[in-house]
């Protein structure tokens, strides 16, 4: 019911939230279409107005149509600039202005925006709607429109000053629309973006002349301000050419970035993992494939050393074969022997390893690759890595040897009472789960107070240590021995039945017998000490019960005479009996 109540609400705060951007969505297209409108309208009056007042005799209409269609291709281009898009149309607006009637000159710039707008729109399948509120766009040429009728400038008699004043009513009039629409748009929000508007603003005003030459030129020839044509044609080209390599450039640094943010993320995760690992064979792995990935390797490998011996072994192998396998052996065994960067060459496949924490409680990770060496970059990198994984196998060997501590008892150096418990547990497991056989051997020095009364409780710790050495001879390599309390020690004996446990504890029995230590005087102190083994099954089914049968036959072990061993199950064997002695 509480589950459903907070699924609940987090589902009606999903909506909320959805609605909310959606509402916001709405209100900013709202406020756009309404800017938009607003232009527009003030623009129609405007262009009307214009054209009533002024002269709107046209002079030489081919010339005209040509020109706004000239217009209409234009303000298809654009040119990369920076932060901004130039669109040349500056270079057309003036022979407009100049040989057409000013005052119908911002009709015709907003025919030509809206034709090429909906043509285009038709083309790329954009929206044909938003292109008759073309307006807004159209709006600059207002300006100079106005200055050439008030100016009413002579056509080709055009002066100076009134080329220059329609210039800077041009700009004028964009930067006022355009910093109220956009501050009209974003209510005042958003600071408005200078920068593009300068540059178009420099652009225009860089155009104008060739515009007034190209009208001028038309005195010469009627026809001669469609030469600007090609230049037009110059402009495209060059603004498809810079759009091109600005977003090859904008590809390259989106593969740049993606890049990085994949090295970041793999940095983060070989780092976790170096800290949260805990296990050794673990920590190689990662470190393993973290360094094939790394140096683009072709094989790895990662040894380290096992059991008593410490004989090196191959914990992790990576795309191995008879061609890199004596290679990486040999960079290993160099790596074993102290070099921190080991390398080599043969035949064609280069090599490396790296010791990975101190060589006996760490290992060593080496690379192959057969194609080419390894750079030093590569080198470098994979250095850095085995050392980063040297620190986390360090704590690994810390905790381990925190482990064995917490495990193990001071005294004699077997495992605790804990440890002891949990050996017993594992054992139950084994045995519910698959059925192993577990034994379990318990065994209490005789008369072991004499020892201590006789010779002092530090001889009494010898003795205990020694018997503990015996028991750790004698007992397979599969079995750990415990001391389970004082001077009572016990071994869980792992898939064995009875008579094998029994065998065994005689076995022990006798190991003990010949335990001899030297007392204080130069005594010879030998102890004997007395057996009970049970095994886990229908009378034993769980770790307490097996306890309290292997301690019943202990304790008749005792009471039939000592150093003898008795098992649950009642079989008498081995009762030899010799007291505890000393010898001077
Ligand atoms: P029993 O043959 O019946 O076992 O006789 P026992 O003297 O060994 O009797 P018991 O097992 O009851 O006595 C245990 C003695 O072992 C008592 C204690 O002083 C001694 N002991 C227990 N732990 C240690 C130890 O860590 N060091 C030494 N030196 N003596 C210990
Ligand atoms: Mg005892
Ligand atoms: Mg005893």
């Amino acid at each position: 019911m509480h589950d459903d109540d907070t699924e609940l609400s987090y589902l009606d705060l999903e909506v909320a939230a959805q609605n909310e951007r959606r509402e916001a969505a709405d209100h900013a297209s709202i406020r756009d279409l309404s800017s938009e409108v607003a232009t527009m309208a003030f623009f129609v009056v405007a262009a009307i107005a214009l054209a009533l007042l002024g002269p709107t005799h046209i002079e030489h209409p081919w010339l005209l149509g040509a020109l706004t269609v000239a217009f209409a291709i234009t303000s298809r281009i654009g040119f990369p600039i920076d932060v901004a898009v130039a669109i040349p149309t500056q270079m057309l607006l003036l022979p407009l202005l100049i040989l057409g009637p000013p005052a119908l000159a911002p009709i015709l710039v907003f025919l030509a925006l809206s034709v090429s707008g909906l043509i285009a729109a038709t083309i790329s399948g954009g929206s044909r709607k938003r292109v008759l509120l073309n307006g807004g766009d159209a709006l600059y040429s207002l300006g100079p429109a106005t200055v050439f009728v008030l100016a009413s400038s002579p056509g080709l008699d055009v002066r100076p000053w009134t080329v220059v004043a329609a210039v800077a009513a041009q700009i004028a009039l964009d930067a006022a629309a355009s910093w109220m629409a956009e501050r009209w748009r974003t209510r005042g929000e958003t600071r408005f973006p200078l920068r593009p508007f300068l540059l178009v603003w420099v652009v225009d005003t860089l155009l104008t002349p060739i515009g007034v030459a190209a009208a001028l030129a038309s005195e010469a020839t009627i026809w001669a301000p469609l030469a600007l044509l090609p230049l037009v044609v110059l402009f495209a080209l060059a603004g498809a050419e810079r759009a091109k390599r600005q977003e090859e450039a904008r590809q390259q640094l989106r593969t740049v970035t993606r890049e990085r943010t994949r090295l970041r993320a793999a940095v983060h995760r070989i780092g976790d993992a170096f800290a949260s690992t805990l296990d050794l064979d673990a920590l190689l792995t990662i470190t393993t494939r973290a360094a094939v990935e790394a140096v683009d390797a072709d094989a790895a490998r990662a040894s380290a050393p096992t059991g008593l011996g410490r004989q090196m072994t191959h914990r992790v192998t990576i795309h191995e074969d008879e061609r890199n396998t004596p290679l990486l052996t040999a960079v290993e065994d160099r790596a074993v022997n102290g070099q921190t960067l080991a390398h080599a060459i043969v035949s064609g496949v280069y090599a490396m390893a790296a010791p990975v924490g101190d060589v006996e409680a760490g290992g060593v990770v080496a690379v192959a690759r057969n194609s080419h060496e390894f750079t030093a970059e590569e080198r470098q990198l994979f250095g850095y890595l085995c050392e980063q994984a040297s620190v986390a196998a360090r704590n690994v060997a810390r905790h381990a040897s925190l482990h064995r501590q917490a495990l193990t008892d001071d005294l004699t150096g077997l495992a605790n009472h804990r440890r002891f418990q949990e050996l017993v547990s594992d054992g139950h497991d084994r045995f519910l789960e698959t059925g192993t056989r577990v034994g379990l051997i318990l065994l209490d020095i005789d008369d072991f107070k004499a020892v201590n009364d006789r010779y002092g409780h530090q001889v009494g710790d010898q003795v205990l240590r020694s018997v503990a050495g015996a028991l750790r001879d004698t007992c397979r390599n599969t079995d750990e021995p415990a001391r389970y309390g004082g001077e009572e020690l016990a071994v869980v004996v792992s898939d064995a039945d009875m008579h094998e446990c029994a065998r065994l504890a005689e076995r022990m029995r006798r190991a003990v017998e010949e335990v001899e230590v030297v007392g204080p005087s130069g005594e010879h102190i030998t102890v004997t000490a007395s057996f009970g083994v049970a095994l886990m099954g229908e009378t034993a089914p769980d770790p307490a019960s097996l306890i309290a049968d292997a301690d019943a036959a202990l304790y008749r072990a005792k009471y039939q005479g000592k150093n003898c061993v008795r098992l649950a199950d009642d079989g008498p064997i081995a009762a030899t009996r010799t007291t505890p002695s000393s010898t001077a």
